[in-house]
């Protein structure tokens, strides 16, 4: 489900799987984390699958243009922005709320 989630949103991520990889589970033990799953996103963790803190936490939303539907990457850092569809060149206002 998480997974099914991050790829939806496009976030690229890297798996561990705390029952074969010690390394990861020494990583948990470390930050007394017993509960799975659990996400790192920089310097951020979010224990549990909490789908609006993981996205508070990543830098970009996935937008949909209106036109041709496809899937576009946006950064929230820029605050209002105009996006350029690269598929059929349609102009739209992006404008991140958090
Ligand atoms: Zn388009």
């Amino acid at each position: 489900m998480a997974k099914e989630f991050l790829a939806r949103n496009q976030i690229s991520f890297v798996e561990k799987d705390v029952s074969v990889d010690d390394q990861a589970q020494a990583e948990l033990l470390k930050r007394n984390i017993r509960g799975v799953p659990t996400f790192f996103i920089g310097d951020d963790v979010v224990i549990g699958f909490d789908q609006r803190r993981i996205l508070e936490l990543v830098d970009h939303r996935v937008v949909e243009c209106e036109n041709c539907h496809t899937r576009l990457r946006v950064p929230i850092d820029k605050g209002s922005l105009k996006v350029t569809c690269p598929k059929c060149n349609n102009q739209f206002d992006f404008d991140y709320k958090p």
